[in-house]
C-alpha cells in the first residue's frame, strides 16, 4: 500500500472538513479527498445567514475560512475524486481517480448528496462493463468500443485519456456549452435511457439511438454511498446511523447531507464533529484491544 493514514475523510464539505479539524485536535493523521476543493455548495452560495457567529458571509468567504482552518491545523488534502472502497478486516482501502491505493484505520464519509437515482442498468453492470473511473479501467478497454458519460466539463480529460487507449469513444455530455475533446471522439447530444446487456454491458440506449459498446464510463463528482462502498445499509436514500454516527461498518463513520434531512451547514459541520470523535475513539479502542 501506497500511503496509510489513521482516517480518511471522503468529502471536502463542511461536515468533512470539521471531521477533519477535530482529528486532528484528537492527534489523528488524516486525509481528506474532494471533488471539489471546497463543496461548491458552499462556495457559490450567495449569502448564508444562519451560520453560528458567521451573520451575512458570502459562500466564498466561508468556503475560504473552512479550508484555512483544516489547514491551520494540519490537515491534508487531496483534491481526488474516490472511486471505490473496500473494507479490510483491518483496514479501508480506497482508491482514487488516479487509481492509486491508500490506506486507513477508519473512514468517514462526507460526500454529500448530488449523486441523484442511478440509471437503469448501471448498478446491475458495475464492474461488468460500467465503470466509474477511466484511469482506473480505460486498460481493459485497449482497443475496444467505449461510451463515456460526462456529467460536467471537468470530465472531458478523463474522455480524451480514453481516445489514447480506446479504439472509438463516444462522448455524451449531461450539460450545454462547448466540449473540448479530440477530433477522434464522436460527441453525442442525447439522453440516456439504459444501459443493456447480457452478462457484460454492450448497449447504450439513448432517446435517439442505441450504441453497440464494451464499456460505459459513467463520469460525474459523486457516486452513490452503497455503490462506493459495498456493504453499507442505507435507509430511504441516505446512509443509515446512530447517534455516533457509526454506519454498519464497523470503522465507517458518515455525516452531513449524506445521513438524510435537514440539509444545512452547521447540522453537517455539527455531524463531522461526532463522526471525528467516534472514529478517534474508535481507533483508540481497537489500539487497547
Ligand atoms: C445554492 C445553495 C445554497 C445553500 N444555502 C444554505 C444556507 O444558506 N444555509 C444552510 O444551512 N445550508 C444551505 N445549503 C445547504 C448546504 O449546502 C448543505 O447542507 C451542506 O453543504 C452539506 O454539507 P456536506 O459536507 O454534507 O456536503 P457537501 O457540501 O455536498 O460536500 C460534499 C463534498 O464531497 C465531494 N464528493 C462527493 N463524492 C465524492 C467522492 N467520491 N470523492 C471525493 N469527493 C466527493 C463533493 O464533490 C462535495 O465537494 C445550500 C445549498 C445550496 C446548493
Amino acid at each position: 500500500m501506497e500511503q496509510h493514514w489513521d482516517v480518511a475523510v471522503i468529502g471536502a464539505g463542511p461536515a468533512g472538513l470539521e471531521a477533519a479539524v477535530t482529528l486532528k485536535i484528537r492527534n489523528k493523521s488524516v486525509v481528506v479527498f474532494g471533488s471539489d476543493r471546497v463543496s461548491e455548495k458552499v462556495g457559490k452560495a450567495h449569502e448564508i445567514r444562519n451560520y453560528l457567529g458567521l451573520p451575512n458571509i458570502p459562500g466564498a468567504e466561508l468556503a475560504a475560512r473552512f479550508l484555512d482552518h483544516a489547514r491551520i491545523m494540519g490537515a491534508e488534502f487531496r483534491q481526488e475524486k474516490i472511486t471505490a472502497v473496500y473494507a479490510m478486516p483491518d483496514s479501508f482501502v480506497l482508491q482514487t481517480g488516479n487509481n492509486e491505493m491508500v490506506e486507513a484505520g477508519a473512514l468517514i464519509l462526507a460526500t454529500g448528496v448530488s449523486f441523484g437515482k442511478p440509471y437503469p442498468g448501471e448498478e446491475q453492470f458495475l464492474g461488468r462493463g460500467v465503470s466509474y473511473c477511466a484511469t482506473c479501467d480505460a486498460p481493459l478497454y485497449k482497443g475496444g468500443k467505449v461510451c463515456v458519460i460526462g456529467a460536467s466539463p471537468k470530465e472531458e480529460a478523463e474522455a480524451a485519456f480514453l481516445a489514447e487507449v480506446a479504439a472509438e469513444v463516444t462522448y455524451i455530455p449531461l450539460y450545454r456549452g462547448e466540449v473540448c475533446l479530440p477530433e477522434s471522439v464522436r460527441i453525442v447530444r442525447d439522453v440516456l435511457v439504459s444501459i443493456e446487456g447480457g452478462f457484460k454491458a454492450g448497449r447504450l440506449v439513448l432517446k435517439e439511438q442505441t450504441l453497440e459498446t464494451d464499456a460505459v464510463f459513467i463520469l460525474r463528482d459523486s457516486i452513490s454511498p452503497a455503490q462506493l462502498v459495498p456493504g453499507l445499509a442505507v435507509e430511504n436514500g441516505h446512509i443509515a446511523v446512530d447517534r455516533r454516527m457509526a454506519t454498519n461498518l464497523p470503522g465507517c463513520f458518515a455525516c452531513g447531507d449524506i445521513t438524510g434531512t435537514p440539509y444545512q451547514y452547521i447540522k453537517a459541520a455539527g455531524e463531522g464533529n461526532v463522526a471525528a470523535l467516534s472514529a478517534a475513539a474508535w481507533l483508540d479502542e481497537k489500539k487497547r484491544k
